[in-house]
């Protein structure tokens, strides 16, 4: 069992935390946040007064945050987490979950091979469900030989964990995963924005749908109209879940990647305009699924 130091406690972090400690491994925890703190003693944890504190004498250091800018400031910046990290005796192994760009991901990963460390940059999918039941699906960038370290505490966390390439092909598998969900979000909220002008039953048309070709996870896990899954964010006021703000960071990112490639996402780049409305009418905080609510609030003409 592992000494873990874990930064980013939020809706992913807390849970996953949890599922480490479950496995009998030893968490020491940091986040800006007090509640995020006292959730983790609560779950057995170690509060840490900060990002430093938590990674002391850890064998591993993970952190789950944000976006790439909180990612770079957490390690990189005075007395950050690489610093503290290459002073450890026991060259810790570094692993940041957040899904951020590629770029800053292969910067942090640079500067702790400098540091003489190796790193993962491994996002996730699952959402805060998948977290909580330790089913996360993990898309893991870093060397073969810092993936078979880092391998068997992921599985604390998650199912299947996949080796998808070098540093940063973790948060390249991963954003290609979101631009596709994002737009499969809108596609199926259409789905019931429809059947309801058509006076179809929503449980009717999910009985359905869920087993015939529109099947999605979108679908059949976080059900944009509310009634048809039970656990879906649609039936508690879209309280996250996966922040709209979060998709939007990551659909945006996809974008950027799409233009850098010069790769026609037009789909994309059309759900780009959905989720920065959710955001701009002041719903980034719901989950992405209260797309759907924006939707059934426009007309068609
Ligand atoms: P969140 O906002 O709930 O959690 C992030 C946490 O980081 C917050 O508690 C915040 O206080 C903390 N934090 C921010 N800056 C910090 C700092 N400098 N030091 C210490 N703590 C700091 O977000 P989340 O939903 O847990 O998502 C985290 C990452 O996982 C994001 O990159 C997101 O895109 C990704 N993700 C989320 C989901 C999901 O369903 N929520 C699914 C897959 C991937």
């Amino acid at each position: 069992m592992a000494r873990i130091g874990f930064i980013g406690l939020g809706n992913m972090g807390a849970p996953m935390a949890a599922n480490l400690l479950k496995a009998g491994h030893q968490v020491s925890g940091y986040d800006l946040n007090q509640a995020a703190l006292a959730g983790l003693k609560s779950a057995g944890g170690t509060v840490a007064s900060s990002a430093g504190e938590a990674a002391k004498g850890a064998e591993i250091i993970i952190t789950m945050l944000p976006a790439g800018e909180h990612v770079r400031e957490v390690w990189l910046h005075q007395g950050g987490l690489v610093e503290v990290a290459g002073q450890e005796g026991g060259k810790p192994l570094l692993i940041d979950c957040s899904t951020i760009d590629v770029a800053s991901a292969r910067t942090v990963a640079e500067a702790a091979r400098a540091a003489g460390l190796e790193m993962l940059d491994a996002p996730v999918s699952g959402g805060t469900v998948g977290a909580a039941a330790g089913t996360l699906t993990f898309m893991v960038g870093g060397s073969e030989a810092a993936f078979a370290r880092g391998e068997p505490v992921l599985k604390a966390m998650g199912r299947n964990i996949f080796h998808a390439g070098a540093a940063g092909a973790g948060q390249a598998a991963k954003i290609c995963n979101n631009m596709m969900l994002a737009i499969n979000m809108i596609g199926v909220s259409e789905g019931f924005l429809l059947a309801k002008s058509l006076g179809l039953d929503w449980e009717k048309l999910h009985a359905i749908t869920t087993t015939a070709t529109s099947q999605s996870w979108a679908l059949s896990n976080y059900c944009p109209a509310p009634g048809p899954v039970p656990a879906a964010p649609s039936n508690r006021d879209y309280a996250p879940g996966f922040m709209a703000q979060l998709m939007l960071k990551d659909i945006k990112l996809s974008q950027a990647a799409a233009e850098a490639g010069d790769v026609p996402t037009p789909m994309a780049a059309h759900a780009v305009e959905f989720y920065q409305a959710v955001v701009d009418a002041g719903d980034g905080a719901k989950d992405f699924s209260v797309v759907f609510r924006l939707l059934s609030q426009r007309k068609r003409h």
